[in-house]
């Protein structure tokens, strides 16, 4: 059950301080949100209560409403006006109707081509970008990426070319305090959203870390072994350590049965994961299928597994691109070239079209 005050409720009060004393024990979580009617509390309840309790405590003068869910995850859970108004950050809206395209680095070799790809993605009118500082690497002899060094240049690049919202993988708390500081050196050129990689998943204290904090907005990657269940549970760890402004990303699921693809494309939930909470979604087809083989039509896999997505609804596309891809140090055997940010623009374009009409004929 979820117990929601009335905005702006004093939290100094002696009435919300006997409530909360009085039900400590049931409070699983408190939750704070930043709404236009002012500041919003929230408590998380768990165990079952009796009708005439739940009634009761909907009459206490500070309450608004009680919400009796019977959800795991009832922070994400799906709210009509809540998947509708999303969030804002940089000035730019976030939400399961808006849809933007994060194409960028997979990871940062040199502050020369990550300006060349935001010079680019500038020119064709985009704010947004991917790029690697900090990599998640299976071997520990390969390129772990440039790390917080490159971080105030690489702002300042951003800024100097309009990018509003870089999405970067932490692995540790202590990456978000290197943010914190490079943005703060270089003069908040730019802004970040963190992601939080397949792998981390369920690093819980991790995915608190990202959850404590609201300067940032946190882009969830579902764990490639990890059942969608399992994998919206971790997105609630986040909202309830603080955090609501979520997005969740679809990025393949690791199965022998995916090849020639690197992992099974699961971009079949994207209307799943948009009725079951109020997320914006994303899907990464650069990491689920990891190549740019394409057929005789001469459209990438990649695009095509695009399209799926986009299709379906999908809010936000994250792509590996790369001014020479044979010069990458990660993933350039699935990055896209610069010359394919026009091609892939009109082809979404087409694609968010078709949604759109899509939707009006299946409303009617
Ligand atoms: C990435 O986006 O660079 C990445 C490492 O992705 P994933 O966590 O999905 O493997
Ligand atoms: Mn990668």
């Amino acid at each position: 059950m979820i117990v929601v005050f009335r905005p702006n409720t004093d939290e100094a009060s002696s009435e919300y301080i006997d409530l909360r004393q009085r039900l400590a024990e049931s409070i699983s979580g408190i939750q704070h949100l930043e709404t236009p009617r002012g500041k919003m509390t929230q408590w998380i309840i768990n165990g079952h209560w009796h009708k005439t309790e739940i009634s009761n405590l909907s009459f206490h003068p500070l309450v608004q409403k009680v919400i009796e869910t019977a959800s795991k995850t009832p922070l994400i859970a799906y709210d009509k006006h809540l998947a509708a108004r999303g969030f804002e950050y940089q000035g730019l809206q976030f939400n399961q109707e808006t849809c933007h395209l994060f194409a960028g680095l997979c990871a940062v070799d040199t502050i020369d081509h990550a300006e060349e790809v935001m010079r680019c993605l500038a020119d064709h009118g985009l704010q947004t970008t991917r790029m690697g500082v900090y990599k998640p690497r299976t071997n520990p002899y390969t390129f772990q990426g440039l790390g917080q060094a490159c971080l105030p240049s690489l702002f300042e690049k951003a800024g100097k070319h309009g990018i509003k919202v870089i999405a970067m993988e932490v692995m540790s708390p202590e990456h978000i305090l290197e943010i914190d500081q490079a943005l703060a050196l270089s003069g908040h050129p730019t802004g970040v959203m963190l992601q939080v990689g397949t792998r981390n998943c369920q690093n819980f204290s991790l995915l608190a870390a990202v959850g404590r904090q609201h300067r940032y907005p946190v882009l969830l990657k579902r764990g490639f072994g990890l059942e969608l269940s399992d994998a919206l549970s971790a997105a609630e760890h986040i909202a309830l350590a603080g955090n609501p402004n979520i997005i969740f990303c679809l990025r393949g699921i690791q199965s022998h049965t995916a090849a020639p693809h690197r992992n099974l494309a699961d971009f079949a939930q994207v209307s799943v994961v948009k009725r079951l909470t109020r997320l914006p979604v994303c899907i990464d087809p650069s990491h689920a299928l990891g190549t740019i083989a394409s057929d005789a039509s001469g459209i990438p896999d990649i695009a095509q597994a695009t399209a799926q997505g986009i299709i379906a609804g999908a809010n936000m596309i994250l792509l590996d691109i790369h001014p020479d891809p044979k010069l990458a140090y990660v993933d350039g055997h699935q990055a896209l070239t610069l010359s394919d940010i026009p091609k892939l623009l009109k082809d979404i374009r087409l694609l968010r079209a078709s949604f759109e009409q899509r939707c009006a004929i299946w409303s009617s």
